[in-house]
């Protein structure tokens, strides 16, 4: 079984620290778009059973109520199995009865809504609107429509954020009582509109501190901690992204998407004038058996519950502890290994990074 992405590259503004592939809305490019992301559809996909698909962006919800209903309808090509996830992003201010109403007659089973914060500052300085009470309003609005499997994201350390403004953030973020909470650390990337500004980031010691805030607090009111940034109530994995960390397959539809079939990692051309023009594929990279293992190994190290020997000797035939050189790290406890699975320390997962570069 396979999982799908499919990438909406359009916003409807640009927000400061932005680096993935997107351009502003133009219902022309719109139209065409959505023309070709078919045909790339056709080209590519050969029913093959689908368990989670996945739209994002960009800004899927930005498209106009034509425009969702015909990319709802591309979707019907997917064979999906019968316990598929089918995950929507949302922008807040996009979130309207008439898209919700199409969202969830053709399957959407599952939203991911960009909040970011609720505090002014940090909003302004991202460049999004937004507040508490449209939030709320927004958010109700989607379980009006029977949608009960909600992720929110949450942005922190951005400059001049302090402990005190994420502690209300999460506070408000656990007054929607969402199933999934995803955070991120602002990266500062040099061409975004904050990059070119050369805008410093936070102090490292300030945003480790956030992190282990933002676990500590999730945790303590009922938030599983699976993955280095992302937060569930109980089984409400993101089973998209679970298919990703846990090495599987999955096709990349869309300009700027990616995808991963039979040992090969492609990337579609990030430039929406290249693929409106039905230059699709940008590189296409077969991948040897030691890359597939170490990312294997890099992509199951962010889980929280690791890596598991058996089925890591099940799928390459070889244990894990004889590619890799696990012990030195055991014996630092920046790994453990307890009930068939190896993990990394939950005290060094700040700085996991550190640790895969000793490892692979
Ligand atoms: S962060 Fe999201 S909404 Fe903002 S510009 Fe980028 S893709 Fe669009």
């Amino acid at each position: 079984m396979h999982s799908i992405y499919i990438h909406i590259p359009f916003c409807k503004s640009i927000c400061s620290y932005c680096d993935f592939c997107k351009v502003l809305y133009n219902q022309e490019w719109v139209n065409k778009y959505l023309l070709c992301l078919e045909e790339e559809i056709k080209n590519r996909y050969n029913n093959e059973v689908i368990k989670t698909l996945y739209i994002g962006g960009g800004t899927p919800s930005s498209l106009d109520i034509d425009s969702l209903q015909k990319l709802m309808d591309i979707c019907k090509i997917f064979n999906l199995d019968e316990k598929y996830e089918f995950t929507f992003e949302c922008n807040i201010n996009d979130i309207e009865e008439e898209k919700l109403n199409i969202l969830k007659n053709n399957g959407v089973n599952r939203l991911s809504i960009g909040i970011e914060s609720f505090d002014k500052k940090k909003l302004k300085f991202m460049e999004r609107t937004s507040n508490y009470d449209e939030v709320l309003e927004k958010i109700n609005l989607c379980r009006n429509f029977d949608f009960n499997n909600i992720n929110v994201d949450l942005i922190y350390g951005i400059p001049g954020e302090n402990l005190h403004v994420l502690k209300n953030d999460l506070k408000k973020i656990l007054t929607l009582d969402v199933e999934h909470i995803s955070t991120y650390s602002l990266m500062i990337e040099d061409n975004t509109k904050i990059g070119i500004k050369k805008i410093k980031p936070i102090r490292e010691e300030l945003d480790s501190k956030m992190y282990k805030y933002i676990v500590k607090f999730l945790t303590n009111n009922g938030y599983e901690h699976y993955e280095v940034s992302n937060f569930c109530k109980p089984d409400k994995y993101s089973r998209h992204n679970l298919n990703y960390w846990q090495n599987k397959e999955y096709f990349g539809f869309g300009c700027g998407a990616s995808g991963y079939i039979g040992n090969v990692r492609y990337t579609n051309t990030f430039s929406i004038i290249k693929y409106l023009n039905k230059e699709v594929k940008n590189k296409e990279e077969l991948l040897s058996l030691k890359d597939v293992m170490d990312n294997e190994v890099m992509l199951g190290l962010r889980l929280i519950k690791g890596i598991n020997l058996q089925e890591f000797f099940d799928k390459y035939e070889v244990n894990l502890q004889e590619v890799y050189n696990i012990k030195p790290l055991l014996k630092t406890k920046e790994l453990i290994y307890k009930d068939g699975n190896v993990f990394i320390n939950p005290k060094y997962i700040y700085v996991m990074n550190e640790i895969l570069i000793k490892l692979i």
